[in-house]
C-alpha cells in the first residue's frame, strides 16, 4: 500500500504524470480510441494486451479515478460504474449465478434492498437478510451450501447503524465466502473496510465522493485478498476457462489481485454496459442576491 497520506492520495493518487504531461487527470471525453492495425485491436479484444479502444470497457480518465479510489481503500484493483446500483449489482453478479444464495444485512439502502429482494430474485439469486447486529451464531445459521457472499454497509443508509465489519468478515471467511461492503456513507476517509477484513468494497460516488450533488456514479474496489482458487468449485466464473475470451482463466492470467475486476469489466461491463462517461460536470453558479 502507498505510504502517502489520504489527503495526498485524494489529489495525486492513481495518476503520475510524466515530464510535460498535464498535472491534473485529463478528461478523455472520447467514445473510441485509435489503433494502428487490426492485429493491435484483436489483442486488446482478446485481453492479450492492455489498452484502450472503447469507453464502455475502459477509459484512461475512469481508470485514473478508479486507481485513486483503489489506493484510498487499500485495494489492488478497481473500476468505475454508472451508479452505485450498478456497482452493487456487478459486485454480486460477478460471483453469483442463478441458483446461488447471498446473505445481506437488512440495514441497507432501499434501492439495494429492492435490487436484491425483487430484481435479483427474479434472476434466481436468493437473499437472506440478517440483522446488522447479528451474533456469530446468528450469522452462521444463515449460511447454505450455495451461499456465495455476505453483503453489508459500513454505515447504513438511512438507518445509520454501524456494521461490525470484522465480525462479518471473520464469519464469511470461516464459511469460505467473501464479504462485500458498500462504503458509500463512510468513504475511505473515515473507514477503510479492507483493513477490517472486507474483500470487495463498493461505492455510490453520487454521495460524499462526488460531494457537490452533480454526478451519479459508482465504483468497485477489490482487496485482492480473497482466495478464489481455494474455493474454485464455488467460483467457476473466476477459476475455469471463459469461452468468450478464448478460454482465459481469470485467476491464472490476472492473479488474485486482478481477477475479480478484470472479469467484471470483460464480462459484465461488456454485456450490461453500466459504464460512466468522463466529462466535466458544470456546477450551478451560486447566485448572489444584491440588495441595496
Ligand atoms: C445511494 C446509494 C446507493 C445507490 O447509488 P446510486 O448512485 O444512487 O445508484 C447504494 N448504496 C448506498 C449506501 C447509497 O447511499
Amino acid at each position: 500500500m502507498s505510504k502517502k497520506r489520504l489527503e495526498t492520495i485524494c489529489v495525486q493518487g492513481g495518476y503520475t504524470p510524466k515530464n510535460g504531461e498535464p498535472r491534473q487527470i485529463p478528461i478523455y471525453q472520447s467514445t473510441t480510441f485509435k489503433y494502428d492495425t487490426s492485429e493491435d485491436m484483436g489483442k486488446l479484444f482478446d485481453l492479450e494486451a492492455s489498452g484502450y479502444f472503447y469507453t464502455r470497457l475502459q477509459n484512461p480518465t475512469n481508470d485514473y479515478v478508479a486507481a485513486r479510489l483503489t489506493q484510498l481503500e487499500g485495494g489492488t484493483a478497481g473500476m468505475l460504474t454508472s451508479s452505485g446500483q450498478a456497482a452493487n449489482f456487478y459486485a454480486i453478479f460477478n460471483i453469483a449465478n442463478c441458483g446461488d444464495h447471498i446473505i445481506a444485512s437488512s440495514a441497507i439502502y432501499g434501492g439495494t434492498f429492492n435490487l436484491f429482494a425483487v430484481t435479483m430474485k427474479k434472476m434466481g439469486i436468493e437473499f437472506t437478510f440478517v440483522s446488522p447486529d447479528s451474533t456469530e451464531e446468528e450469522l452462521d445459521n444463515a449460511f447454505k451450501p450455495n451461499t456465495k457472499a455476505v453483503f453489508g454497509e459500513t454505515i447504513a443508509n438511512p438507518a445509520c447503524s454501524v456494521l461490525d465489519i470484522e465480525l462479518f468478515a471473520n464469519v464469511a471467511h470461516k464459511h469460505g465466502v467473501p464479504l462485500i461492503i458498500d462504503n458509500t456513507f463512510a468513504t475511505p476517509i473515515n473507514c477503510r473496510p479492507i483493513e477490517w477484513g472486507a474483500d470487495i468494497v463498493t461505492h455510490s460516488t453520487t454521495k460524499y465522493i462526488d460531494g457537490h450533488g452533480s454526478g451519479v456514479g459508482g465504483a468497485i474496489v477489490d482487496s485482492g485478498k480473497f482466495d478464489w482458487k481455494k474455493y474454485a468449485d464455488k467460483y467457476p466464473g473466476l477459476t475455469t476457462p471463459d469461452d468468450s475470451y478464448h478460454g482465459v482463466v481469470y485467476v491464472d492470467k490476472f492473479g488474485l489481485e486482478g481477477a475479480f475486476i478484470t472479469k467484471c469489466t470483460a464480462q459484465l461491463m461488456r454485456d450490461f454496459g453500466y459504464s460512466i462517461t468522463p466529462k466535466r460536470i458544470l456546477r450551478k453558479p451560486r447566485l448572489r442576491k444584491f440588495t441595496r
